[in-house]
């Protein structure tokens, strides 16, 4: 059995029991049909043939009948695709019997059976490799016991002489040989063509992996990317649904990734988010799924047990990543910011959870944490910042901000000397918004630097007009501590000096603390520059920060306004009184004037006085107002000075 088995595949081939491919009914529709085009006439003809040359008619006469009869049914059948099969059947019974009659009865005086050594090849094309094989070797059985031994069995069997069989019967081997070596060779065919075809779909199915995966897969890290998240977020979602869980869904964010990424180089900037990647993943280990969605943003999804230690101790304890490399002798300390939202608490599907994550992530990022929880009233005052800047927005382009003027006392002469410009908005919709409001959503949008702009050239327009109308008013403008490090900001005060032909110390510039806070150097330079051209420059809200008065004597600054908070505290608070009169002392000391704003009463501003404060704002004088107002009530003021002065 073993000897043998080495010769099955050749035995199957032969029987065409290796084929691969079988045609369908559809495809063998049309071979049936033509065969029988071609058949039917050729059987008549050979029928005809039998008929007359032959000693007795009987051979054709059957042949003639069965033709018609049975090649009629099977063209009458092979019109139904299922009752194809069935048409194929009998049009090879046809043959089989045709065969048989004639080798039985011996065709035109027993050689007009050549045509019959067809039969294997119909065979194997009408039937396919397998079958047509057994439909073949049935063939060469019936056809060798019909001339072999039909004439010994029936008496009216044509007897073949013994020349004839042995040629007639070498042919039949011959035949069929050839029909099942053609066989075999068609089965090692297909078996190729099986063989390489399975080896491009195997390489198509490589390459659609491949390409699936480039689509749902971050290409750096190999996590998935924002695409498959949502799906795994759903996924999640259900089955902590099933079981009650609750689930954290974190939304990271890299600090200054750009910029690291920038000196660092790309390939290591890949290898460092290969490492943070690697580092997040192993600290939360495998209640944790992330994914990166961004270059520097990546989401963790944090399977949260009911046993487990609260949502707060699980971020802090977990997600508190301390993001330390050391990349090519760099070493790179990456800080981050987290927001957290939670199913079910905050949302109950994929896209909603994933948003309020990162609305969370920067609500810490403006709130200055590196981590926050989802907060629904964060989340409205969010939505109207959104409104407020499209609406702010639209008022820059339409002009809907104006400048209203609030006076300036030298509190030595009690005449009005100058006006702080202060920005007023009305929305058509919203109403009224304050700049305390409107002004850290300019900041946060880049709206800052067109609205300083327009500030700046309100502001120079309006001082342009007041000394062409013989006022003689210094003009203060604020300065947001953004718009100092915009480096256009100087050039933009020169053209707007030349534009109005104005000069430069009518011009005060008042800069908040903050303003150094970022990034000093910067501030400082502008600082300099600033003086160079001849602004005068004032730090507003001073004594709210925390930067300490040294730091003055370097900066070249013109003056200090002391903060609103100490007016309101002087009157009752004797350590407000005395933080207002050491830092008039230091400032004089320092070469600077003095301004004190927010005075709401003549006992404020009387004590002031003593201390030897020089100008003074507030309530107590005036509010602030549009320009016109400002005008007549600057005149006035003037007027009712020069009385009490010279009553
Ligand atoms: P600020 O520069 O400290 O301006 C003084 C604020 O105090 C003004 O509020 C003014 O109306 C108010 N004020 C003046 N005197 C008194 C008083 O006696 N009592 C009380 N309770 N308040 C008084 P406003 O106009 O709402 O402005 C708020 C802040 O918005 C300003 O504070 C300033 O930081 C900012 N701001 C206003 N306009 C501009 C602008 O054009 N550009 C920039 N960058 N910031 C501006
Ligand atoms: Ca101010
Ligand atoms: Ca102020």
């Amino acid at each position: 059995m073993r000897l043998l088995m080495p010769y099955s595949g050749i035995v199957k081939g032969v029987l065409g029991m290796l084929a691969r491919h079988e045609l369908s009914a559809n495809q063998r529709k049309p071979h049936i049909r033509q065969l029988i085009y071609v058949a039917l006439p050729c059987a008549l003809l050979l029928a005809l043939a039998n008929y007359l040359q032959s000693g007795y008619p009987l051979p054709g006469m059957i042949v003639a009948v069965t033709a018609l009869l049975m090649l009629g049914t099977a063209f009458f059948l092979s019109s139904q695709e299922k009752l194809l099969a069935m048409a194929e059947s009998l049009l090879l019974l046809f043959a089989l019997l045709a065969s048989v009659t004639l080798g039985l009865l011996g065709g035109i005086a027993g050689s007009g059976i050549l045509w019959i050594y067809a039969f294997p090849f119909l065979a194997l094309w009408l039937k396919g490799q397998r079958q047509g094989a057994q439909w073949s070797l049935v063939w060469l059985l019936a056809m060798a016991f019909s001339m072999l031994a039909g004439s010994s069995i029936f008496p009216f069997a044509y007897a073949y002489d013994e020349k004839f069989l042995l040629q007639a019967s070498v042919a039949l081997l011959f035949y069929t040989g050839i029909a099942l070596a053609y066989n075999f060779s068609r089965s090692q065919l297909e078996e190729k063509l099986y063989v390489s075809e399975q080896g491009i779909q195997a390489k198509t199915r490589d390459y659609m992996a491949k390409l699936e995966q480039a689509a749902y897969q971050d290409g750096v890290t190999g996590l998935p990317n924002r695409l498959r998240l949502l799906d795994i977020l759903g996924r999640e979602i259900s089955a902590a649904q099933e079981r009650g869980h609750t689930l954290l869904v974190a939304h990271i964010r890299l600090k200054k990734m750009f910029e690291t990424a920038n000196i660092i180089g790309t390939d290591a900037s890949d290898k460092l988010i290969r490492n943070i990647a690697a580092t997040m993943t192993a600290t939360v280990g495998s209640r944790g799924i992330f994914a990166r969605i961004r270059r520097d943003e990546f989401v963790c999804i944090y399977r949260k047990h009911s046993e487990d230690i609260s949502a707060t101790e699980i971020i802090k304890d977990v997600l508190a990543f301390r993001l330390e490399y050391k990349i090519n002798d760099y070493a790179i300390h990456i800080d981050h910011t987290i927001g957290v939202a939670s199913f079910p608490s905050h949302a109950v599907d994929a896209e909603t959870l994933l948003r309020k994550a990162a609305q969370a992530m920067l609500q810490a990022q403006f709130a200055n944490q590196g981590l926050a929880f989802y907060d629904e009233r964060l989340d409205q005052q969010f939505s109207r910042q959104q409104l407020l800047f499209a609406q702010l927005h639209e008022a820059l382009q339409k002009g809907g901000l104006s400048l209203h003027y609030q006076g300036l006392i030298d509190l030595q002469s009690g005449a009005v000397i100058g006006a702080e410009a202060l920005a007023r908005w009305i929305d058509p919709v919203s109403g009224p918004i304050a700049p305390s409001e409107f002004i850290p959503i300019a900041e946060k949008s880049g709206l800052i630097k067109p609205f300083t702009l327009w500030v700046m050239r309100e502001a120079f327009a309006q001082l342009a007009r007041w000394r062409a109308e013989g006022l003689d008013l210094f003009v203060s403008i604020n300065l947001s501590s953004r718009s100092i490090l915009d480096n256009q900001l100087v050039d933009d005060l020169r053209d707007l000096l030349k534009e109005f032909n104005l000069p430069a110390e009518y011009v005060v510039l008042e800069l908040t603390e903050a303003s150094f806070a970022d990034s000093p150097e910067t501030a400082l330079q502008t600082i300099l520059s600033l003086h160079k051209l001849g602004f005068r420059q004032s730090i507003d809200d001073f004594g709210t920060g925390y930067s300490s008065l040294s730091y003055l004597k370097n900066l070249k600054i013109d003056e200090l306004k002391i903060d609103q908070s100490f007016m309101r505290s002087m009157a009752t608070d004797a350590s407000s009184r005395a933080i207002v009169q050491s830092t008039i002392q230091l400032a004089h000391n320092l070469n600077l004037k003095v301004v004190a704003e927010g005075i709401e009463n003549a006992k404020t501003e009387q004590q002031l006085k003593e201390m030897g404060c020089d100008l003074a704002q507030g309530y107590y004088y005036c509010k602030p107002m549009p320009a016109d107002v400002f005008n007549q009530w600057a005149r006035s003021w003037q007027i009712n000075r020069r009385a009490v002065l010279s009553a």
